[in-house]
């Protein structure tokens, strides 16, 4: 993951700290004027005196004349602060950056803003570049809530623990789910998985060959039954054979086509899930986080895992879909094993960025 925005951010950091040293330079540079300045007023003062003198004899304009001039261009080149327009040129390429490795547009501009704000007006002496961009970013990001606390926190109150998992075709929802259901037995939990796909042909055997591999129960009906009973079904199999949670599969949908966002909503409402997870690709990029936001408007998602991270060179999708949703992700999948699955942690995700 961010193999090549990591070098792109170390490249934008050298070359804007280089620049950064032109302005430090310029800073000693003032400090020099600042002393001739001194002298310079020290010499005014007696210019003054002389003109005072002058004033009652006759006087040559032209020393008058040059005094003021001398003022006027000091002042005007003193500058030791990183200025706006300074700032701009420097974001317009880590904007650019950005961009080009899927960090959507709102994901920039807090960036952008973050950068601003302890940028601009700052002593460029004192400036690290690196360090504001590593804490604007992670402005950005969001720690997940602890996934298998709150699942044990809720059985303590209730039984199963539901989790409706949704997202377009092709995903890896449903390695995604195996990988929940591997995680959970791994911790202890008893699992189920619901065949709410019974739309996609083949889906019901890829599912039910997962859970013959990991050896956890399947519940499932005909292709074209109604999803939501197939949750349903789930979770009174899990009431009666006292399993802790439910992991429900549903048909893979495109956010545009409503009829099948009011299939999800639908199912939502009748299995009332204690989490609702959006399933993103991360190699998508903006297609991902768009879906994400669409996936919100429809079921309020918990959160979100992110697959194939593994495979994502850019990982702009990970750096934004929070920022635009304002949920965590959960997970991010790393590859096609059931062990594949790393809980998501900003610190390490910083830590990739190189910062
Ligand atoms: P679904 O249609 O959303 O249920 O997607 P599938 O679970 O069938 O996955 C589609 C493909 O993506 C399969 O070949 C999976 O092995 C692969 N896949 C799923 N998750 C990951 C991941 O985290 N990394 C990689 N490299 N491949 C993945």
């Amino acid at each position: 993951m961010f193999k090549g925005l990591k070098e792109k951010l170390k490249s934008w950091i050298k070359k804007s700290e280089e620049s950064k040293e032109i302005l430090d330079k310029s800073v000693k540079i003032e400090k020099k004027k600042e002393v001739k300045l001194k002298k310079v007023r020290k010499e005014e003062k007696t210019k003054e005196i002389k003109e005072e003198l002058l004033e009652e004899f006759p006087i040559k304009e032209e020393i008058k004349k040059e005094s003021i001039k001398e003022k006027k261009s000091f002042f005007q080149s003193f500058k030791k602060t990183l200025s706006q327009d300074k700032f701009e040129e420097l974001w317009g390429e880590l904007e650019l950056i950005l961009i080009q490795n899927n960090v959507a547009l709102k994901a920039a501009e807090s960036i952008k803003n973050s950068l601003e704000e302890n940028l601009i007006g700052k002593d460029s002496k004192n400036l690290d570049l690196s360090n504001e961009l590593k804490k604007a970013i992670e402005n950005i990001l969001i720690n997940p809530p602890n996934f298998l606390k709150e699942i044990k926190d809720s059985l303590d109150k209730k039984s199963p623990f539901v989790i409706l998992f949704a997202g377009i075709n092709g995903s890896g929802k449903t390695t995604t789910i195996a990988k929940v259901a591997n995680y959970l037995k791994k911790n202890k939990f008893s699992v189920c998985l619901a065949a709410a796909d019974t739309f996609r042909a083949a889906s019901i055997e890829q599912i039910g060959q997962h859970a013959d591999n990991l050896k956890v129960p399947l519940i499932k009906k005909d292709y074209g039954s109604d999803p939501a009973s197939v949750g349903f079904d789930a979770i009174n199999y899990a009431k009666k054979n006292k399993i802790d949670v439910v992991l429900i599969d549903t048909a893979g949908r495109m956010q545009n086509k409503d009829s099948l966002m009011k299939e999800i909503e639908k199912i939502a409402r009748v299995n009332k899930p204690d989490m609702k997870i959006f399933l993103g690709e991360s190699i998508t990029g903006n297609d991902a986080t768009e879906q994400a936001k669409s996936f919100d408007e429809a079921i309020n998602i918990t959160g979100i895992i992110l697959s194939k991270a593994d495979i994502d060179e850019k990982g702009g999708t990970a750096i934004s879909v929070s920022s635009v949703t304002g949920k965590p992700i959960l997970f991010l999948g790393t590859g096609q094993e059931y062990d594949d699955l790393e809980v998501f942690d900003k610190d390490k995700l910083i830590k990739k960025l190189g910062l």
